[in-house]
């Protein structure tokens, strides 16, 4: 397969190990790291038999923490396509200390069955032999919490202020003040954009920040509108509007707030 997508249905290839080391070569070719011209693919089997895969991204002009690593791209396919855990995956590099620390968001991260290709041997190793000594939800989460790929619903609504002040919004946007708008291109008036990005922000894992947000983009990524919490101590749309000029400058964006149920009027 020159140019596997991004998601294998079991009918497309036998969810073996041999086939998640396999796909791991020609899935590099899918990784855009123009920054470091490192490219990463992680090849994993979600416990529905399907095949996922993830690279890593990098953006011009932007810092090497906006990355998005070939285990993280692997773990959202995973949550966006209603994948409820991983059992497995190969990559072609050793994962960051980083990226071992995130895969413990997920339940019983542990027993992760973790091929690593450079090492040049066919061994699975379960990730808590990559972290010996382990940090990680269960010391941190709140009573009750849901891991990462588990069913969440936030509880988060527009904000009253956001729907009413919806006219003078846009009367910023048209003049560039910068509130809502990335500066480029039109205002996008798509409510089933918004629409999808309260549904992320709902389903948001944030359980250390409280900051729960949500992003949605059309497939031409000429829109793109934020959603995150009023108030919230953590604030995504300043690094998103950089993210998104890098991406598409023509993309319009915009940053529209939540508030949860408790709190709505
Ligand atoms: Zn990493």
């Amino acid at each position: 397969m020159d140019r596997p997508g991004f998601v294998i249905e079991p009918i497309e290839a036998q969810p073996t190990a041999q086939s998640l080391a396999s796909l791991v070569d020609s899935t590099r070719t899918l990784a855009r790291p123009p920054i470091s011209n490192f490219r990463v693919a992680a090849v994993g089997l979600g416990s529905s038999g399907r095949i996922y895969v993830g690279v890593n991204l990098e953006f011009p002009g932007l810092p090497l923490h906006h990355s998005v690593h070939a285990e993280q791209f692997l773990v959202t396919n995973l949550l966006l396509n209603g994948e409820t855990s991983l059992t497995s995956f190969a990559v072609s590099a050793a994962p960051c200390g980083h990226c071992r620390q995130f895969l413990q968001e997920l339940r019983d991260s542990e027993n992760i069955q973790i091929l690593i290709i450079s090492d040049n041997n066919d061994q699975f190793t379960p990730l808590s032999d990559f972290l010996p000594h382990r940090f990680g939800p269960l010391d941190l989460f709140p009573e009750g919490s849901p891991f990462l790929l588990e069913p969440r619903n936030n509880g988060l609504k527009f904000t009253t202020r956001t729907r009413m002040d919806r006219d003078d919004e846009d009367e910023n946007l048209r003049s560039n003040n910068g509130a809502v708008c990335n500066g480029h291109g039109t205002v996008v008036d798509d409510e089933k954009l918004k629409i999808a990005a309260l549904e992320a922000a709902n389903a948001s894992h944030a359980p250390y920040s409280g900051s729960p947000s949500g992003v949605a983009l059309d497939d031409e990524i000429v829109g793109a509108v934020l959603v995150e919490k009023e108030g919230a101590p953590v604030r995504q749309e300043e690094t998103a509007r950089l993210l998104m000029r890098s991406i598409s400058a023509t993309c319009s964006f915009q940053a529209l707030l939540c508030c949860s149920d408790s709190n709505y009027v």
